[in-house]
């Protein structure tokens, strides 16, 4: 855990989050500014800054990371309707917090093209 990182926090329970699925290791929880009807965001537990961080030890825990979003898809009623995953790495895709998160977007049309 980063001491000063605001997701290393939320995945702790010390500040409040609107988690809507958490095991050992990943929480997911609702973005605090929604860009669409449902914005979810999902991160590991353990403080990983980035993409550009993931170790291959880091792996099974990606993988697992990407394997909750069915199930979160489905409690938010997006699974048929679809979805849009984001994780925004470093200063041109504006990543403003440093922990990884995977960002869920969706209940709307999404816009296209991206960039
Ligand atoms: P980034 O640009 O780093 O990919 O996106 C960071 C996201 O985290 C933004 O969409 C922002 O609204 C969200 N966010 C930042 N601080 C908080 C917070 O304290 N709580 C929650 N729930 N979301 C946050
Ligand atoms: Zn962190």
């Amino acid at each position: 855990m980063s001491t000063d990182c605001i997701f290393c926090k939320i995945a702790a329970g010390e500040i409040p989050a609107t988690v809507v699925y958490r095991d050992e290791l990943v929480t997911a929880f609702r973005d605090i500014h929604p860009v669409a009807p449902t914005h979810i965001l999902v991160i590991p537990n353990k403080h990983i800054p980035s993409t550009n961080d993931l170790s291959e030890a880091d792996q099974p825990l990606m993988g697992h990371l990407l394997g909750v979003v069915p199930k979160i898809a489905a409690q938010e009623g997006v699974v048929q309707s679809g979805y849009r995953l984001i994780v925004n790495t470093g200063p041109d895709a504006n990543q403003v917090v440093m922990h990884f998160h995977l960002h869920i977007i969706g209940g709307q049309r999404m816009k296209y093209p991206m960039g």
